[in-house]
């Protein structure tokens, strides 16, 4: 029998693992075959504090993971199949077996969406990013293209008019989905053009992001647009599937937390960062919301012994 199970290995799951682990609970961490979480996809990160000179992605994961096994958190590189919430102990089942547990940490994450094109792939960090916060820095002066028509693109475009020298956005309709005012901001920003009824076909550049192709669903027109940065916000996925149906979900799925917490629906069920935060979203929030799903871990089996 576990005290805890932690799902994840992003910050948000690490940094719980840190801190269960410093407080003697002995956690056990299935941090999924692809361990580290969108960072792993990242390539320099700026905002983290305390790396003044920035840190690459993949190393600041690293820098976690072995953190967390310096206090022996036993990490384990596989996915969760399934998990039963309905009864204590819970159950997470892995590789066909059955682990028992006193509590829950989910930190499972969300992946932005993307296209599915194979160029978007092989650029991605390489003028393609799904994070304006975090890339919109290199683009000084440059042109930048975006797809999407929701908040976060009108949002995303209007920070990074603050770097970029122009910002097309392309949208599928001729009509945004984004709120009237984040509307309204990103039709006066003189910095920002708008590409109506256009889908991307094709990311162009062989090293680097150069342009896209683009084409008009109205006329079928087909059109290469130059940039240097290619950014995506056609919205985040969280990862909840596991969950369905065990936990309150809200209506984009992400799992519904208390107010100033970390508790779920179910007693002894906490969840952390991405997948339980469509609105900040950021490494620093998640590894925040990993140590306030830890240190509510604690407090709920202390109450309960
Ligand atoms: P969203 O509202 O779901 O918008 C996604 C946008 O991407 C839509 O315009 C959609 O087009 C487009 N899209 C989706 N799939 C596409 C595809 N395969 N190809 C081309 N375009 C595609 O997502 P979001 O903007 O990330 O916002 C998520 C939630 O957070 C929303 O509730 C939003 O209000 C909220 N949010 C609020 C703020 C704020 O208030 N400041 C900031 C950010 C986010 P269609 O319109 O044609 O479907």
């Amino acid at each position: 029998m576990e005290n805890v199970i932690i799902i994840g290995s992003g910050p948000a799951g690490l940094t719980a693992a840190i801190y269960t682990a410093r407080a003697n609970l002995n956690p056990m961490v299935f941090e999924g075959y692809q361990y580290g979480g969108q960072l792993m996809t990242t390539t320099e990160i700026e905002n983290f504090p305390g790396f003044e000179e920035g840190i690459q992605g993949p190393d600041l994961m690293s820098g976690m993971r072995e953190q967390a096994k310096r206090f022996q958190a036993r990490l384990v590189q596989k996915d969760v199949e399934s998990v039963n919430l309905s009864q204590l102990p819970f159950q997470v089942v892995v590789d066909g077996e059955t682990y028992e547990t006193k509590t829950l940490i989910i930190a499972t994450g969300a992946n932005a969406k993307m296209l599915g094109l194979p160029s978007e792939k092989r650029l991605i960090g390489r003028g393609v990013s799904t994070c304006a916060t975090c890339d919109g820095f290199f683009y000084r002066e440059k042109e930048i293209a975006m797809v999407g028509g929701g908040d976060s693109a009108m949002e995303e475009a209007i920070f990074l008019t603050k770097f970029a020298s122009k910002v097309s956005i392309i949208h599928r309709r001729d009509q945004l989905r984004a709120s009237k005012i984040m509307q309204e901001r990103a039709l006066k920003n003189p910095k920002i053009a708008f590409v109506w009824n256009s889908v991307v076909e094709d990311v162009l550049g062989a090293e680097k992001v150069e342009g896209v192709r683009l084409r008009n669903v109205k006329t079928n027109e087909v059109s290469a647009l130059r940039c240097d940065g290619f950014f995506l916000a056609i919205g985040h996925a969280p990862n909840t599937a596991l969950f369905e149906g065990q936990l309150e979900l809200d209506e984009q799925k992400y799992i519904i937390t208390k107010p100033k917490s970390t508790a779920t629906s179910v007693p002894g069920v906490f969840a952390a960062g991405d997948v339980q935060d469509s609105k900040y979203r950021q490494a620093i929030t998640a590894a925040g919301t990993g140590c306030m799903a830890a240190l509510e871990t604690e407090r709920y089996l202390e109450a309960q012994e």
